[in-house]
């Protein structure tokens, strides 16, 4: 009678058409007895497999060149529903195999074992909510698509009431215009670590997530190309990306050099490792406007300068670049994340790059106060406009 009543050409000779069949699963789908289509299709023989159509895991999505990509407020307020559905024993952190069942309905595992060295995980090793969001924020950051098929997988549309996954993700307007104006509204950012061999890059990058020497011993492992955590600017809380690069693969093409701001990376106690920066610097960064630190490593070591040469402090003074800021992660408790607070406020504030950041805090929370306040304005604006 339901497909009689709905349809055309369901219903002949008392029985159900092929048209009037697919009706009738359609129906079975849209009232979500999903369980009812299911057993159809296993009575003739189907397995479990199913495949999403690419207009549903793949929508269009337009990045302008110098735009970036990242989870919006909808995103994460879904992610985070995700992770507390299976944290199943409420402990803060997704198991191994509370991962595995978070991922039960993707094709393939997304995250391989190197997660583990990416981001910040519980004392136990777990996955935290702070990790598997850093985690979401850099695959939205370096590979939209993908990001947007796993939500896809995750049913965001479904779940959201929305057209498609790319409700969740925010193009953020081009960089060219965001250092015209002198502000961002970007809460994701790049910096290239760069450094001869052995100069600590890779220890720099694990520090960044809170091990010190000897935990970083204990967890060897995985080498990572990316780690990536919150830091505060400001007052707000901000993404940065380190990604570790291989100078002697990389930085062939003009546009290897490009990101947010570059940490250039020397061994206090090996003066050719600073040169190797300083020849990077001289090469790629001397006449554009990304920001570069240089951050000294090892600095509990002793440190070595041949008699002749100029000191990194001096090069940094005459290139009108901050003094090298030294760090050591041969530390108690957890290294001291300054330098890495350093780094993310120079991305923020490129347009700041040659004055002094400490003195320029003061107008930042100006620009900041502005801000703030033409986000209420707004609000406020909207509400009144609604209640009349
Ligand atoms: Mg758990």
């Amino acid at each position: 009678m339901v497909v009689w009543k709905n349809t055309t050409d369901g219903v002949q000779d008392n029985g159900l058409t092929l048209n009037g069949f697919l009706f009738l699963n359609t129906l079975f789908i849209q009232r979500g007895r999903h369980e009812t289509t299911w057993t159809i299709l296993r009575r003739f023989g189907y397995d479990d497999a199913l495949e999403l159509t690419d207009d549903y895991l793949c929508p269009l999505i337009r990045v302008p060149h110098d735009c970036s990509t990242e989870l919006n407020h909808f995103g994460y307020q879904f992610l985070q529903k995700i992770f507390e559905k299976h944290d199943k024993d409420l402990d803060g952190a997704l198991s191994p195999a509370e991962l595995q069942s978070c991922f039960r309905v993707f094709p393939y595992v997304p995250w391989g074992p190197e997660l583990y060295h990416t981001v910040c995980t519980t004392d136990k090793g777990l996955l935290s909510l702070h990790g598997f969001l850093c985690q979401w924020t850099l695959v939205a950051y370096l590979d939209v698509h993908r990001c947007l098929e796993h939500l896809g997988y995750l049913g965001y549309p479904i779940f959201s009431e929305q057209d498609s996954q790319v409700h969740a993700i925010t193009v953020t307007r081009e960089k060219r215009t965001d250092l015209e104006k002198g502000q961002t509204h970007r809460n994701v950012f790049l910096c290239k670590v760069i450094g001869s061999r052995g100069a600590g890059k890779s220890s720099f990058m694990q520090a960044f997530l809170g091990k010190n020497l000897a935990a970083q011993k204990e967890s060897l492992g995985r080498q990572t190309v990316y780690t990536i955590n919150t830091v505060q600017v400001n007052g707000q809380e901000k993404y940065l990306i380190l990604q570790e690069i291989d100078v002697e693969l990389e930085f062939t093409k003009v546009s290897d050099a490009s990101c947010d701001v570059a940490c250039l990376l020397y061994d206090v106690t090996d003066y050719k490792s600073f040169n190797f920066c300083a020849s990077i610097y001289k090469q790629h960064y001397m006449d554009g406007q990304i920001p570069c630190l240089f951050v000294a490593t090892k600095s509990d070591l002793p440190q070595t300068s041949p008699q002749r040469s100029i000191s990194p402090a001096e090069f940094c003074y005459k290139q009108r670049l901050p003094p090298p800021i030294y760090f050591t992660c041969n530390s108690h408790g957890a290294p001291n994340s300054t330098v890495y607070a350093k780094l993310a406020t120079a991305a923020t504030f490129p347009h700041l790059n040659d004055i002094d950041l400490g003195a320029a805090s003061f107008w930042i929370r100006v620009a900041l106060g502005a801000t703030v306040a033409a986000v209420v304005g707004v609000t406020l604006y909207k509400a009144v406009a609604k209640n009349k």
